[in-house]
């Protein structure tokens, strides 16, 4: 499957009070309190107009050389314009009603364009190069430096006719990526189950919480609490692959087209910029620096997992032999299922029994208290509006009583909601004028609260343990962008670092769902009893199998991302250059008529960059051997690593974040040392 992400930079609208300074009353913001769309467009239009006229008003302030007056009134600025886009794409995203996450997708290009706008804005790059920071601390000069750097990538000093194309291809293309995500999101599909015996294999939480139709027919939807649970356990081969399929063609062909175009006007957007294509636009400012180091990268990666991903292959192919003796290759669709088998058979792993520890409300419980203790923080209620009934807000601070920031958990999927896991950033955190906010958007079980007559949950929801670790990864992009979202500067606060370091503090935090004395805290079944350490012990046995597969098959998505936009459009074939990528990396072959380009998201959020997972994770692996030396949950290394790498946000490059961390430059050995690793 593909990783969880983090899908947003940018950009909140319909704040009430646009004061910025001393903002320690986040709930005032009202930020929820559109009833209709109507009211929401009003909103939206008012604050649009209120934002041109701030930047027109920028437009035209004089200042001094060396007066930083300038930079900071332009950081309010984007504060302010972040803000707004930051809600309104949350609200396109996420709200229950049709009507408004419209008008919030329309809000959001509104502000999109008036971004595009400032970003081309030639009377500001002129007073921006006119001030003198030389004087300044080393994070201010960073800054200037940063966002003079930002203006010329966005091309404020071509001619006007080259800053109107620019204009338009940013708005084109920000419309082109809101309609391929709407269609992911909105298209749902499923398989129908009329006899039993199709369910054989899955636990019994799980039938007794599927829905039926009005004849009867049990439904198993593309939503990932029904087909992730089903893909693993249900020993139907022919509904697997049938339900598999639908999930490969979501978006299509909708998405076709859409997908077409992005690439082929991001392309025409860097060739205006003077770039080869748009992946040398995105790498440039990104830990990799170039597509030539990104295209080796992965070919490395590829050859060092090749023979523990032929090891795996063979098991899985040995283990479908004997259910199907004419078998002679394994398809992605039964990849979960057999690996499961695997574990089951080889390593007395049986992920069904583990999923009865991992109810929803006590894995919660289990990651706050978690991040509690690593890094000297505690958890509580934050009142305020929500936009779904089953959305809870919380307030972080330190165990001294400082507010760090806020966040919401929207966990639990619903009609027209996003479908993936992601942190979503409402606002960027800076110091003295707005406290960070964020919201994570997942889809989990847990959201049926019914209490049977003896007060017990009838439905505890269950999770599969790497729902967990998506819990826990998804935890890691909020705790790095609430304690690292204290700078003075909005442009490098919080996860405003490079882009491809991103996943790093997450893929690091998703290693302590490995561990029995975190479990323990938290994992019990319905009788009360605590996951046992012997179970433990085999989970973390059999966590290597499957790694050379899986690792393989993340170079297939890092390769197919990387060379979409590599390639050039007008010959490019969308399908003809998955089936060959899907050749030369994947272990699994491509499944006919499919087309997973059409529901592959970060083909738009992350365009060229899906290899940054890859790369993150081989800098995660290096941090995480400090904690394995001096011990998982010890203090004082998770205080250093808090206050070294998370706490200071974009103030500094990550290479320089992780080393001082380190105390030298980080390395492949962690991570070579773990893909070897039996
Ligand atoms: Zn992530």
């Amino acid at each position: 499957m593909l990783r969880q992400h983090l899908v947003l930079i940018l950009i909140s609208l319909f704040i009430t009070s646009y004061q910025l300074v001393n903002d320690k009353t986040t709930s005032a913001d009202n930020l929820f309190a559109s009833s209709n769309a109507q009211e929401l467009s009003d909103r939206c239009n008012a604050n649009t107009v209120m934002l041109q006229a701030q930047l027109g008003a920028l437009e035209n302030s004089l200042t001094d050389t060396s007066d930083l007056s300038f930079l900071t009134a332009l950081d309010d600025f984007y504060i302010q314009l972040e803000n707004s886009y930051s809600v309104a794409q949350l609200y396109s995203n996420t709200h229950p009603s049709a009507d408004i996450r419209k008008q919030a997708s329309e809000c959001q290009q509104a502000i999109k364009s008036l971004l595009t706008d400032a970003s081309l804005s030639q009377p500001i790059y002129q007073q921006l190069k006119q001030i003198n920071s030389s004087h300044s601390d080393a994070i201010t000069q960073r800054y200037h430096q940063k966002l003079l750097n930002d203006f010329i990538r966005s091309g404020v000093d071509k001619d006007q006719q080259s800053r109107d194309t620019l204009r338009q291809l940013q708005i084109e293309i920000s419309d082109l990526g809101q309609q391929f995500s709407k269609n992911i999101r909105e298209d749902v599909r499923h398989i129908t189950i009329d006899d039993i015996e199709q369910l054989n294999g899955l636990p019994q939480d799980y039938i007794e919480g599927l829905t039926k139709n009005a004849d009867g027919q049990w439904l198993i939807t593309t939503d990932y609490p029904s087909i992730f649970p089903f893909l693993r356990y249900a020993k139907n081969d022919s509904k697997r692959l049938a339900i598999y399929k639908h999930f490969l063609d979501r978006g299509y062909p909708k998405n076709e087209i859409l997908l077409k175009n992005i690439i082929t006007k991001r392309d025409q957007l860097a060739n205006h910029l003077g770039y080869k294509n748009y992946a040398a636009y995105v790498t440039e400012v990104a830990m990799i620096g170039s597509p030539d180091n990104a295209a080796a990268f992965i070919d490395r990666i590829a050859t060092l997992a090749k023979p523990r991903s032929q090891r795996d292959y063979t098991q899985l192919l040995e283990q479908l032999q004997s259910i199907d003796a004419s078998a002679s290759n394994v398809g992605s669709w039964q990849k979960s299922f057999l690996q499961e088998q695997v574990k089951k058979q080889q390593y007395q792993y049986d992920a069904k029994a583990v999923r009865e520890y991992f109810a929803y409300d006590d894995v919660k419980q289990g990651i706050f208290k978690l991040v509690g203790q690593l890094f000297d923080v505690e958890i509580i209620a934050w009142q305020t509006e929500v936009w779904h009934t089953t959305v809870s807000a919380h307030e972080l601070r330190t165990t001294s009583g400082k507010t760090l920031g806020y966040f919401y958990l929207d966990m639990h999927p619903r009609e027209g909601k996003y479908k993936h896991a992601a942190h979503f950033g409402i606002k960027t955190g800076v110091l003295n004028k707005q406290l960070p906010v964020s919201a994570l958007i997942c889809n989990f079980p847990g959201e049926d609260k019914q209490l049977n007559d003896s007060g017990q949950r009838i439905n505890r929801g269950l999770m599969e343990h790497n729902q967990v670790e998506t819990f826990l990864h998804e935890f890691g992009h909020l705790m790095h962008s609430l304690i690292g979202g204290h700078q003075a500067w909005s442009g490098l606060s919080g996860i405003a670092t490079e882009r491809d370091f991103v996943e790093a503090p997450s893929q690091l935090l998703e290693e302590w769902v490995w561990d029995y004395e975190t479990l323990k805290t938290f994992a019990v079944n319905a009788e009360g009893e605590t996951i046992p350490k012997a179970m433990v012990d085999k989970m973390q046995r059999a966590r290597g199998f499957g790694k050379g597969t899986h690792i393989r098959n993340q170079m297939f998505y890092a390769a197919l991302s990387l060379n979409y936009y590599s390639s050039e459009p007008d010959t490019l074939d969308l399908n003809e250059t998955l089936i060959r990528l899907q050749q030369a990396y994947s272990p699994f072959d491509y499944i006919h008529d499919t087309h997973f380009y059409a529901n592959f998201g970060h083909l738009y959020g992350y365009s060229a960059r899906y290899y940054t997972y890859m790369w993150s994770l081989v800098i995660a692996a290096d941090l995480f051997s400090e904690f394995e030396r001096e011990g998982l949950l010890d203090p004082t290394i998770a205080a250093r690593y808090r206050d070294k790498v998370l706490a200071p946000g974009g103030s500094r490059d990550a290479a320089d974040l992780v080393a001082d961390f380190l105390g030298r430059p980080f390395n492949y050995d962690a991570f070579i040392e773990q893909l070897n690793a039996e």
